[in-house]
């Protein structure tokens, strides 16, 4: 199941939510490294559910499966981004990889500066994708807190999170054996028998009792 990541390479969120234009949302706005135009990078595979391109070049991505939430929620999500100039690429019903460049930064509506305006909503699409919120601004329906929908890795830069507390995937780690038990295994390295599997097939290997049978990958 897909952890849907943060879409940019580096946080520099420049408006957080329930603040000016976003009053009664969960929208944010995120500036990347400058006021460039940035890549942003799809969050989790999805399709292209809506575009409005008489305002900013609002787009609905919506997931293709549920995901893993890091609020511990397993659901659909849906997200919308805005401001890209330009969307000649994508359609409705387009079905993009997580991780894929499909939408960048830019200046299309009332903005100020490039910078993607993004919101989460929990589930799938319904309806029209959004409705107007109470302080007259249109906003994502069933929109959730970004840091409760959107992990972080080690790919992506953090230069402004607004203090939001992104839960961070870590990376697997190797299973590592106690002190002691891998004493034992250096002692009896001589002992260790290393096949190298001259071709991918299936081989067979008798095991005596308490033998340990450890495959590694060369890749
Ligand atoms: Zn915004």
């Amino acid at each position: 199941m897909e952890k849907p990541i943060f879409p940019a390479k580096t946080m520099r969120i420049t408006q957080g939510y329930n603040e000016g234009t976003h009053v009664d949302s969960y929208a944010i706005d995120n500036a990347d490294i400058d006021y460039g135009i940035s890549n942003i990078y799809a969050p989790f595979t999805g399709i292209i559910k809506k575009i409005y391109t008489n305002d900013a070049n609002e787009v609905w991505l919506e997931s293709i499966e549920p995901v893993e939430y890091p609020d511990g929620t397993i659901d659909y999500l849906t997200m919308m981004f805005a401001h890209a100039n330009n969307i000649d690429h994508l359609f409705v019903g387009k079905k993009i990889n997580m991780g894929e460049i499909f939408y960048k930064e830019g200046t299309k509506g009332n903005v100020t500066g490039a910078h993607c305006h993004m919101e989460c909503g929990q589930g799938k699409f319904t309806n029209n994708g959004w409705h107007k919120n109470n302080a007259g601004y249109w906003s994502i329906n069933n929109g959730k807190k970004p840091e409760e929908c959107l992990w972080i890795d080690d790919t992506i830069t953090i230069k402004e999170s607004y203090s939001y507390n992104f839960r961070k995937i870590e990376k697997e780690e190797p299973i590592i054996e106690n002190k002691k038990s891998t004493e034992t295994v250096e002692k009896k390295e001589s002992k260790d028998f290393i096949f190298v599997a001259p071709k991918k097939d299936l081989y067979g290997v008798y095991l005596k009792e308490n033998q340990k049978l450890i495959i590694k990958s060369s890749e």
